[in-house]
């Protein structure tokens, strides 16, 4: 992925999440400087396996496993100190040193305690799918101008009665939604004061540590959460997240011009999976759908929520390659499919009888499209061992071959197991 010219990437989830990224991001941080969270929160868990030691990450970016990667948590991104905490507490139980290697950005915003009565709270009335970590209510209030900035825990004086009107405020819209929860000005306090001494230390103006890095042409891999479908402009609104997953939000959320950025992987599943509500025209029925869901471990790595899991998607990915100028495609868990006799690739859709190529806008239109099917023939043979496109089964290749084609990018990285060697460069 990266050469002389392309020294800043970016990684980017292609269709609805859990594409594999956090493993991807590992492979590749092994020849990266840095590696940038650009947006979200802790409700995107990345699950890294090095070895027989297993990461489940959240805030912190995946590269941090790599001893002489820098990691960034952008101003993109909302943050839970807590949350870091726990998983800096967790790296540091599992040996890894990663002292003078964490910056965050002091523009990043700060989910508060009252975010999360209020995230509970809408998901009941709005049924979303939300996680309930206050990720949403937070980028409202980001985007509101009432919100609460690493930067502010610099002087908690000046804090307080900031706090005080946003804790009101908070209050006065629980009791609006018909909950019982409050939150109390006192409690939100004493967690930013125990935040501050550990937060402030690893704070920084982020946007500029990436500048300089991409200036000296050290190798930068900025890193996306959740998947395309779930960006707040380009998925499948209502049912996505409350920030820009796709490359476009890469330079936003870090910091940086997009002009700094050189290319872009979308990883995607060999197949489709997707968490929470909204359509999912591929979807399968049991006993495939069921099959899918067990041999790939589909359980959400932050709720355990199981996914739903359907055949790959073609006009999903094509639209993801437009939405974000995807420069190679890195296709994950094409082991997961090894046992299929035949394995359907949704290449179109009909809506109303007519042929549909493209995304439509609409979340209720999306509902109604009828996939169109090609069946490949599958390969039946462990793909497990893999380490060049030449030693995987003919059919698994014509597989490849044929997403690629339906994609409109070239598959750069095929990953055939959950183990960090496990993986195919092309
Ligand atoms: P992410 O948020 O996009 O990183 O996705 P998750 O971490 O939620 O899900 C990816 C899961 O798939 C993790 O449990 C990985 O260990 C696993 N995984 C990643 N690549 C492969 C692969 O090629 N084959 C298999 N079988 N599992 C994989």
């Amino acid at each position: 992925m990266f050469d002389a010219r392309t020294t800043c990437v970016v990684v980017v989830g292609a269709q609805w999440g859990d594409e594999g990224k956090g493993k991807l991001v590992d492979v590749l941080a092994e020849r990266a400087d840095m590696v940038v969270r650009y947006q979200g929160g802790a409700n995107a868990g990345h699950t890294v396996v090095t070895g027989e030691t297993q990461f489940i990450l959240q805030q912190i970016p995946s590269g941090i496993l790599h001893p002489r990667v820098t990691c960034i948590v952008g101003n993109g991104v909302v943050l839970d100190p807590d949350q870091l905490f726990t998983e800096l507490d967790q790296l540091a139980e599992k040996g890894i040193d990663f002292s003078g290697r964490l910056v965050v950005s002091d523009r990043a915003h700060l989910v508060l305690a009252y975010h999360k009565l209020l995230d509970q709270a809408s998901e009941k009335s709005q049924n979303i799918g939300t996680t309930g970590r206050g990720i949403g209510p937070t980028y409202e209030d980001k985007y509101g101008r009432r919100g609460i900035r690493v930067a502010d825990l610099r002087d908690l004086a000046a804090l307080r009665p900031v706090l005080a009107e946003r804790v009101a405020r908070a209050n006065r819209l629980l009791e609006l939604m018909g909950s019982t929860a409050r939150a109390a000005l006192d409690a939100q306090m004493a967690l930013v004061e125990r935040w501050t001494p550990r937060l402030l230390p690893l704070t920084a103006d982020a946007g500029l540590v990436v500048h300089h890095a991409v200036k000296r042409g050290k190798r930068v891999l900025l890193e996306g959460a959740q998947g395309s479908l779930l960006d707040v402009d380009h998925g499948t609104y209502p049912f996505v997240t409350s920030s820009n997953t796709t490359a476009g939000g890469a330079a936003v959320g870090a910091g940086i011009g997009p002009t700094a950025i050189h290319g872009v992987l979308g990883v995607v599943k060999a197949y489709t999976t997707r968490v929470g509500n909204g359509p999912l025209p591929t979807e399968a029925d049991d006993p495939e759908g069921r099959r899918l869901r067990e041999l790939g471990g589909e359980f959400g790595a932050v709720t355990g929520r199981p996914r739903r899991c359907g055949w790959f998607d073609a006009t999903v990915v094509r639209y993801a390659v437009r939405v974000n100028g995807l420069t190679g495609l890195a296709v994950t868990k094409l082991d997961v499919l090894d046992t299929f006799a035949e394995v359907p690739v949704g290449t179109a859709y009909r809506l109303d009888g007519s042929a549909c190529e493209e995304m439509p806008s609409e979340v209720d239109l999306l509902g109604r499209v009828k996939p169109v099917y090609e069946v490949l023939p599958g390969w039946r043979r462990s793909t497990a061992d893999a380490r060049r496109l030449g030693d995987l089964p003919v059919e698994a290749r014509r597989y490849l071959d044929r997403l690629e084609e339906l994609s409109g990018a070239p598959v750069r990285y095929v990953s055939v197991g959950t183990r960090r060697d496990q993986i195919i460069e092309v």
